[in-house]
């Protein structure tokens, strides 16, 4: 039986539109390093889209379909182009701008991308890519910076004022099918070539749903949300378009990402709610411990992307910033799991363990964990296996070009369609995610397996501690073992002898679990979205050796 319904489909226009109208007086407020932030309205955004999509259009011909890229910080005009490209026809592509440059030129070839937004401040950035990128016509820039590293490229210039300038505010936004492409963002390349995610107006409208529900991120028109998570990571995690459906403020870090500014901009401006790395949040403690600000208003946290320490967390409570640990990927829009305590928690010492775990799935998202012979494992929180999902903002393949079959890659897509995350744990009867590793970071001694990101969790409860990561390094006699890199505080003493002595005492690691190898650096590796980047660390040690 068919249902009575009306069939309408779901597309960013329609988000653009709402936040753009009933949401008209929210702002974006991006940073500008000097003086004022520069504040726009939700309503001059939509204005200001609808003049960019003419613009794009009209002017730079941009056809349907046509994969149309941003190198871009977050900001107002970003947001621009988040809801103008997609909503009028076109598929976004965020370029990560932190990516080594064989890896974003190819990227940029693979996607074919005709067209480049990029900030005035990135310039000389995308300027010596620009002999590799024989798709890339025009440059479209938009805020302060140096042109002149343009100057005899290849490629047409435009000011991104200039060229919107005149056009109507209003855009005929067409019908399009849900299912469309509207956005696309490649992974990093950890093995193998980056691969392409392409969101889907429909996935992206419903993701925007759920992050917008009390068990996600639960924000409102009276909040305003710090969006550090860069624009170009998995679409800000969901949240530029999120908070066009609801009307939440966003304050946009443009390129002043470093503590010191950070720290400002919460004292200043207010924000409720921020998203980002926990290697953001480590800086911004750091910083916040050597020169307290107020950051009252900061009452939500959202903690992604890599394992939110357990000393982070506390922490952050101590300051009245509530963390909300949550899991997710760029093959899933991100939004998997969210850490709410279940009510019979709240309360009780039970609660900042569950707070710790990778959290719930929502409805929407299935899941289910498969051991190392194939086989299904129980939800019973001590079964671990891999961790493989379904869901409508779930991929289900990779980006092949526009005319090709897209790839299902066998180590990543099980024959029945589900996504393999890569990440191993176990999920509790109650059904909360507790992650110990990703496959391939797990330390695999003698037989049994060591967790990385336990190590890393107990060393950084360490009060000298900063940072710490954990990789396996060959070895004769147990195959791997772990080798520690540690930050430690300025002026620390600490030795590896006080930190092994330390690890051992805390009781949650096992004797034979201990590192032997200790190494102390400046800072870790980071990779393009800010993790610890155990690839390097791998390479660097790779025959076990410090020097
Ligand atoms: P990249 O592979 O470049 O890191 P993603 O940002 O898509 O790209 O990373 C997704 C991966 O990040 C997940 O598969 C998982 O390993 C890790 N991850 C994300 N959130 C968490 C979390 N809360 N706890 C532990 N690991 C996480």
């Amino acid at each position: 039986v068919l249902s009575t319904m009306q069939d309408v489909p779901l597309l960013i226009s329609r988000i653009l539109t709402h936040g753009s109208t009933v949401h008209g007086t929210s702002q974006v407020i991006s940073w500008t390093g000097e003086g004022e932030p520069e504040r726009r309205s939700f309503a001059e955004i939509g204005a200001r889209a609808a003049q960019l999509a003419h613009a794009l259009r009209e002017d730079l011909g941009v056809a349907d379909g046509e994969r149309t890229a941003t190198f871009m910080w977050n900001n107002a005009v970003h947001v621009e182009a988040y809801f103008a490209i997609p909503a009028m026809g076109a598929v976004l592509h965020t370029l990560n701008l932190r990516l080594p440059a064989d890896q974003l030129a190819w990227i940029v070839n693979h996607a074919a991308d005709r067209v480049v937004i990029v900030n005035g401040s990135l310039i000389p950035l995308l300027a010596p890519l620009l002999p590799k990128l024989p798709t890339v016509e025009h440059i479209v820039v938009s805020g302060p910076g140096d042109r002149s590293p343009l100057d005899g490229a290849a490629v047409r210039v435009h000011e991104y004022e200039d060229l919107i300038a005149g056009k109507p505010t209003t855009y005929d936004w067409p019908e399009l099918d849900e299912r469309q492409a509207a956005a696309m963002c490649y992974t990093s390349g950890t093995t193998g070539d980056p691969k392409g995610v392409v969101f889907s107006h429909r996935s992206i409208y419903l993701h925007s749903m759920q992050v917008n529900m009390t068990q996600s991120m639960g924000l409102t028109d009276q909040d305003t949300s710090l969006v550090v998570v860069p624009q170009f990571h998995v679409n800000a995690w969901g949240l530029p378009h999120a908070t066009f459906m609801t009307g939440v403020n966003m304050l946009m870090p443009d390129r002043f990402l470093q503590p010191a500014p950070l720290a400002e901009m919460i004292e200043s401006q207010r924000p409720t709610h921020a998203a980002a790395v926990p290697t953001i949040w480590q800086g911004l403690l750091a910083e916040l411990t050597a020169k307290p600000r107020d950051v009252s208003s900061l009452t939500q946290v959202t903690i992604g992307g890599s394992a939110c320490p357990p000393a982070l967390m506390a922490a952050f409570d101590k300051l009245g910033m509530r963390v909300c640990h949550a899991w997710g990927m760029t093959e899933t829009s991100p939004l998997g799991t969210v850490s709410r305590p279940p009510a019979e928690a709240v309360g009780t010492d039970r609660e900042f363990e569950y707070r710790l775990t990778q959290g719930r799935f929502p409805a929407s998202v299935e899941a289910r964990l498969t051991g190392p012979g194939g086989e299904r494992l129980p939800f019973d929180g001590e079964s671990a296996g891999e961790l493989e999902v379904r869901g409508p903002w779930v991929a289900g393949a990779y980006y092949n070009g526009p005319d090709a079959e897209p790839l299902r890659p066998a180590d990543k897509f099980s024959e029945d369609g589900w996504l393999k995350t890569g990440d191993v744990g176990t999920i509790s009867p109650d059904g909360f995610l507790t992650l110990t590793d990703r496959a391939k970071d797990v330390i695999k001694s003698g037989g049994e397996w060591i967790s990385s990101v336990d190590l890393e969790n107990a060393l950084m409860s360490h009060p000298d501690v900063t940072e710490a990561a954990v990789v396996a390094v060959p070895d004769e006699k147990w195959g791997e073992r772990p080798l520690a890199t540690v930050v430690l505080r300025e002026g620390s003493t600490a030795d590896f002898a006080s930190l092994r002595a330390f690890l051992a005492d805390a009781g949650k690691i096992a004797k034979w679990q201990l590192p032997e190898r200790w190494t102390i650096v400046e800072s870790v590796p980071k990779t393009s979205v800010g993790k610890f980047d155990k690839k390097v660390l791998r390479r660097r040690y790779a025959d076990g050796d410090l020097d």
